[in-house]
């Protein structure tokens, strides 16, 4: 039998100190593996089956836990990442700590809370008389942070089995929660010129560096606040010397585009940049990574649910939009997904990560109420 711990703010963020006290940044997968046994063990008292799926191309293990129940029809999905941004030995800089409502750490905002919570109500669940009829699955994955390049395929393969999906991202703005996401891509640009002594031979000379300036002139062009379109070049490289004419260059950009159409219009245009100079060769890579999350029929009556399980509880839910990308763009084109149902906080990703202790409650009684009444 499950043990009950009620839904008590000092006991949650306990459990959430010792998740957030095993650092696990995308890159060091042994770490994650850490805490991704410390998350099995957590499950040997509840009524689940585990498979735990060993990590590849350098990313740690994703952990599966279906509940005994349900599980011969479509059920609920709950999705949640264990990966962090922060690099190991960060926790020197930001360690666990409570200052008034806010709890400090690495990933503790996005989203080791949100996980914990997640998995908490789901023991309360257990613990409690009144199980919920559909079958819960629920992920916890080592990959979100770069993109999800080895998890993807299992969250699209469950998602489409799952008649609800729950992403226990960080709630926005004061508790928001989540039912649109803009597509994200990313692509690089890779400059071939032609070198030359920039002093005495600088007719022989093709500048890379000077054709990338081109390029970035025309992505930074694309940008369409008012479309919800944005075109970032993040990072740029290129040249050897002062005196030398730049043989190469290179740069990397991110692309943000609210919806199916914009996609393919924006990833068509960046892809087909050309070179502008005789002599100098323009290649684009990259593509879409995650479709835009487009607030579905079936998304909205989620939503609606979820509302009125939180009005019931004595807060108030309301819906955004958001221009970060998640797990849940790649099962809401298939399936009703509900997203930010995290804990709340601020700072996702920085020195001052936080999440509201007084958050952890209402947040954890809302997915245990989804749990109960979801049909
Ligand atoms: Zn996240």
């Amino acid at each position: 039998m499950a043990r009950s711990n009620s839904f008590d703010n000092q006991t949650i963020l306990e459990g959430i100190r010792r998740w957030v006290e095993i650092e696990t940044p995308t890159e060091v997968p042994e770490q994650v593996n850490k805490l991704i046994s410390v998350v099995a063990e957590q499950h040997r008292d509840l009524p689940v089956t585990l498979e735990r799926i060993a990590g590849v191309d350098g990313c740690g293990d994703h952990l599966v836990a279906r509940s005994d129940w349900g599980q011969d029809r479509p059920g609920i999905l709950v999705l949640s990442h264990l990966d962090t941004v922060h690099p190991m030995g960060f926790i020197a800089r930001l360690p666990f700590k409570v200052e008034g409502d806010s709890a400090f750490g690495p990933g503790i905002y996005d989203m080791k809370g949100g996980a914990y919570i997640a998995h908490h109500a789901f023991r309360e669940l257990c613990a409690g008389a009144d199980r919920s009829p559909l079958g819960i699955t629920h992920i916890f994955t080592s990959d979100e942070e770069i993109g999800s390049p080895t998890s993807r395929a299992l969250i699209e393969k469950e998602g489409r089995k799952a008649k609800y999906v729950l992403v226990t991202e960080p709630a926005r703005d004061g508790g928001k929660i989540v039912t649109g996401r803009k597509g994200v891509g990313r692509f690089e640009v890779f400059i071939k010129g032609v070198p030359a002594h920039a002093g005495s031979r600088p007719e022989d000379g093709r500048s890379a560096i000077r054709e990338l300036a081109n390029i970035i002139m025309a992505l930074e062009g694309m940008n369409d606040l008012t479309r919800g379109v944005t075109v970032n070049v993040g990072v740029v490289r290129g040249g050897t010397r002062p005196n030398v004419t730049p043989e190469e260059a290179y740069a990397e950009i991110d692309l943000r585009v609210p919806n199916f159409a914009d996609a393919d219009e924006f990833v068509g245009k960046i892809l087909g940049l050309k070179s502008n100079t005789e002599g100098v060769s323009v290649r684009v890579t990259g593509a879409l990574n995650r479709p835009p999350y487009e607030k579905s029929n079936a998304g909205a009556s989620l939503f609606e649910h979820a509302k009125s399980l939180a009005t019931e509880l004595g807060f108030d839910l309301i819906d955004t939009h958001t221009g970060g990308g998640s797990d849940g763009n790649f099962t809401a084109p298939d399936t009703a997904t509900l997203d930010g149902l995290g804990v709340d906080g601020k700072g996702a990703h920085t020195h001052y990560e936080q999440l509201y202790v007084s958050s952890l409650e209402p947040r954890a009684r809302l997915l245990h109420r989804l749990y109960q009444t979801l049909r």
